[in-house]
């Protein structure tokens, strides 16, 4: 796995960029914004962290990965907030972008825009497999797209699609471990053909596309 981070930013140089960790769930999206955003800290860059509201899994305040790395961060109702940060704010991690609304593309585009350097991590696809929120605008306008994936629980194969165990027709479901298993494509398939809770609408969207 290559990261991307040519354009890790030295003190007093004004390069802004757009930097998007995407892949289902499990895949590592949380521990690599971590990662990056650690090492800003050991560089010295003031570092800001914010999440959509919605995300209150595990902590308040803090951005919390699967193996418990904690980094703290603030909730916000809606992405137009994150431009009211402090000044001489350097880098900017955006966690779970996919519950945000779809101007987060247009605020990254301004922070970028100032100097700042923007890292976002999020879902890039929803348990049907259909892009989520603003995931696809971000991937678009970033400079860097890194896409990392979790291991399929039927095959062992690279998952990247986060299979719904439950059934339930809501795109916003959280309390992943129990709901959610990643699956590669084929084994995704498979199960998307049988399982019940479906719609009818999905259904027929599958069969028009053969
Ligand atoms: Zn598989």
């Amino acid at each position: 796995m290559l990261f991307s981070e040519q354009n890790f930013k030295r003190k007093k140089e004004l390069i802004g960029s757009i930097e998007i960790i995407c892949g289902s769930m499990f895949s590592g999206k949380t521990e690599e914004l971590i990662r990056r955003l650690r090492r800003a800290q050991i560089a010295k860059l003031q570092v800001e962290i914010f999440k959509p509201k919605v995300d209150v899994r595990y902590d308040e305040k803090a951005i919390v990965s699967h193996n418990q790395n904690m980094i703290p961060s603030t909730p916000v109702d809606h992405s137009s907030s994150i431009l009211l940060l402090s000044a001489t704010t350097e880098v900017v991690g955006i966690d779970e972008a996919q519950f945000f609304d779809h101007e987060l593309p247009h605020v990254c585009n301004q922070l970028a825009d100032r100097g700042i350097r923007v890292v976002v991590a999020g879902l890039d696809m929803d348990f049907q497999g259909n892009p989520f929120g603003p995931m696809p605008a971000l991937m678009s306008i970033a400079e860097h797209v890194t896409k990392v994936h979790a291991v399929c629980l039927q095959c062992g194969g690279p998952a990247t699609y986060s299979y719904r165990t439950i059934a339930n027709e809501s795109t916003i479901l959280l309390g992943e471990t129990e709901s959610y298993e990643p699956r590669c494509r084929t084994c995704f398939n498979n199960n998307q053909d049988t399982e019940c809770f479906l719609s009818e609408e999905l259904e027929g969207k599958k069969e028009s596309h053969k």
